[in-house]
């Protein structure tokens, strides 16, 4: 075990403080990482602040995990030191189940290992990404292609495969009429791989504060739906829309900008259920689904999709001090639109 230096929280209501963390030592197929950067994700705080369930503190969050490999087991075969690699929500899993040996390690039936919080199969806590190191299975760590630079790699481990997961799966591309909801952290990571792959994108939000952002993002047109109608003047616009937004909204409102037999699908997570009248599902055939991250193969793909396409997140770097200031700038949306720490200042 390694001793290494952390940004933590020791209870659900104090500050984030400097901490020392434990890392297991190097197991025969895992890999230890210097962490450069560490992306910050709305998941982190809703974690910290025992929103989504009780946790034992101190705990280190952080799953958008950037840096270098600077040590790796014996039997480690996919990652050498000096790579430049990943890792993104979960760190291992069962390797048993029909999902996991169906490659869908993040639909583990057994429950997925995640990157903090998690009880891990020695027993100990999960610690995330704020952190100078991290230690990891081999076959939970990605490959950084070089054309991504550090910093901006990052945020693609949870916002950019959370978002490219349901492009993929619901065929987003050229003929296709494609709406973000929500221009935050996700979203605007929507807008920019749904348009990479060849769909036209339109983004809806409450202001029109950031048109300017979404149409250099690539969407062909914004919609403020605090005008009045705006939404209503997009009824069966949509083969598709991705809704990012983590509060709840009147998801019938936005079924109905659906063309028939699209579909929505809601990546935010708001903590409440979101009432739908399963007439709004019943006319028009139309499908109403989640998404959550995607599995290991399909995070390298994406990844080789950002190199390839140049996709990069839009990112403001913050030092360790500044974390606590950067969730209260998350929780009221002022954030264009990545805050990602650099673990140098830890
Ligand atoms: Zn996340
Ligand atoms: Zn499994």
């Amino acid at each position: 075990m390694t001793t290494v230096k952390a940004f933590g929280a020791t209870s659900a209501t104090d500050p984030l403080t400097p901490l020392s963390i434990t890392r297991r030592a190097v197991g025969p197929r895992d890999v230890n990482i210097a962490i450069r950067y560490a992306g910050i994700c709305h998941s982190d705080i809703h974690t910290l602040r025992e929103e989504w369930g009780p946790l034992t503190f101190p705990q280190v969050v952080g799953h958008e995990i950037v840096g270098e490999v600077v040590e790796v087991g014996p039997e480690v075969t996919r990652h050498a030191v000096g790579d430049r690699v990943g890792v993104g929500c979960m760190v291992n899993s069962c390797r048993e189940c029909e999902q996991c040996q169906a490659g869908n390690e993040h639909y583990c039936l057994n429950g997925n290992t995640q990157t903090y919080g998690s009880v891990d199969r020695d027993g100990s806590i999960t610690q995330g990404g704020y952190s100078t190191h991290v230690v990891v299975d081999e076959d939970f760590v990605l490959t950084v292609p070089e054309a991504l630079p550090y910093e901006s790699a990052a945020p693609l481990l949870c916002a950019g495969i959370t978002t490219y997961s349901p492009l993929r799966r619901w065929q987003a591309g050229p003929g296709t009429k494609v709406a973000v909801v929500g221009l935050g952290g996700l979203g605007h990571m929507a807008v920019k791989i749904a348009v990479a792959m060849g769909a036209e994108v339109t983004t809806i939000s409450r202001t029109a504060s950031k048109q300017e952002d979404a149409l250099a993002f690539g969407a062909t047109r914004h919609v403020a739906t605090g005008e009045d109608g705006a939404l209503e003047s997009l009824r069966g616009s949509f083969d598709l829309i991705i809704n990012t937004v983590s509060a709840p909204l009147d998801m019938d409102a936005y079924l109905a900008a659906l063309a028939p037999e699209g579909s929505l699908i809601n990546v935010g997570a708001p903590p409440q259920p979101l009432p739908v009248s399963v007439f709004s599902l019943i006319i028009g055939g139309r499908t109403f689904a989640g998404s959550n991250i995607g599995s290991i193969a399909e995070t390298q793909e994406m990844l080789d999709f950002c190199a390839e396409h140049d996709i990069s997140p839009e990112t403001e770097l913050i030092s360790a001090e500044q974390i606590n200031e950067a969730y209260e700038r998350v929780l009221s949306s002022d954030v264009r639109y990545r805050f990602v720490i650099d673990t140098a200042t830890l």
